[in-house]
């Protein structure tokens, strides 16, 4: 079968899948403002397990994923989340990878790690509770931290996801380091990206890059790794063998090698963060199942991510 690719070569390998779009947290540059709406109490009609694992095998014969993140909304609220990791590895999806909040992770851990899961990102914005309340509209970074140190016991590969905002929580970059670095896990720096209520002001909030780097030359010496293929983060590591990456959107895009595509809850795919145009794949036969993907396909921006009406909470992070 023919692969399915762009003019600039670029194919999908990575699968995103927004199980869900609801989330426990309200992070201020995910949910909207508007208290009564944040975190989406409205219950959504979510695809049964059966029809989600068939549809991914599909969109996996039609373009041989290497990658499967499991994302949201909040993937550990999902409730039939352990039968989509299995379903995922009966498949034959070689890296099956999740990002949360952490907040239900102690739990979840070990069941997650049994079922087939590798390695997981866990989003953390703060160690100060009163800003990772500025942040998130909720407490309790300790359980977020019992969350991280269960998931590194049960052997999964964790990573640090840090969404800096500038005068909100750049002052949380060092003490979010330090712990990163003293539980030899690597974290990374996400510069915020023009989406969802903040599409048009996000400007005001970006802690660019080399504002992070400078933050961090002050204390360590380091060096820059090479960036590998379709990936979102570049890496450095410090004199003492630490990692720590940047995913700097706005500084040094990403897209021109980009692999990306998204699922989300109800049968929609997306192949661009840029494009609010969901594409349907409920229904459609083999011959328009390629259709859709290739129109995915090239939906994504040349250079640059443009912004988006869209909130990672329901296209998925
Ligand atoms: N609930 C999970 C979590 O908190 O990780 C998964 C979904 S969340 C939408 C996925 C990732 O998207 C998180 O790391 C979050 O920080 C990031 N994110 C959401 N909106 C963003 C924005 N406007 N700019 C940068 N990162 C964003």
């Amino acid at each position: 079968m023919n692969e399915i690719t762009d003019q600039y070569g670029r194919t999908f390998k990575t699968l995103r899948v927004s199980l869900l779009s609801r989330c426990n947290l309200g992070c201020v540059y995910c949910s909207l403002a508007d208290d009564k709406i944040k975190n989406n109490p409205v219950p959504e009609n979510l695809m049964a397990v059966d029809d989600l694992l068939q549809l991914i095998e599909r969109i996996h014969s039609a373009v041989q994923l290497e990658t499967i993140r499991l994302t949201g909304g909040e993937p550990l609220l999902y409730p039939d989340l352990i039968q989509v990791i299995s379903g995922l590895k009966a498949i034959g999806i070689s890296e099956i990878k999740l990002t949360t909040n952490g907040f239900l992770l102690e739990r979840m851990a070990m069941a997650m790690r049994l079922a087939g899961m590798k390695s997981i990102n866990v989003s953390l914005d703060a160690m100060d509770e009163d800003i990772f309340f500025l942040m998130s509209k909720r407490n309790d970074v300790q359980r977020i931290l019992q969350g991280i140190e269960t998931a590194v016991a049960a052997g999964l590969e964790v990573k640090i996801n840090t969404v800096l905002m500038k005068g909100i929580n750049d002052s949380q970059l060092v003490p979010l380091l330090e712990y990163a670095f003293e539980k030899r896990i690597t974290i990374r720096f996400l510069e915020i990206m023009a989406m969802g209520h903040l599409h048009q002001q996000s400007g005001k909030y970006l802690f660019t890059q080399q504002e992070i780097l400078d933050v961090i030359q002050a204390r360590y010496e380091f060096s820059r790794l090479e960036r590998s293929n379709s990936s979102t983060s570049n890496y450095w590591q410090t004199k003492q063998g630490n990692l720590f990456g940047i995913i700097a959107n706005e500084s040094e895009p990403f897209c021109h090698d980009c692999n990306r595509l998204r699922l989300d809850s109800h049968g929609n795919i997306y192949g661009c963060l840029s494009n609010n145009h969901p594409i349907s794949l409920n229904g459609v036969n083999n011959i328009q199942f390629r259709e859709k993907l290739l129109e995915a396909l090239l939906q994504k921006q040349s250079v640059r991510f443009t912004g988006s009406e869209l909130s990672m909470l329901n296209i998925g992070g």
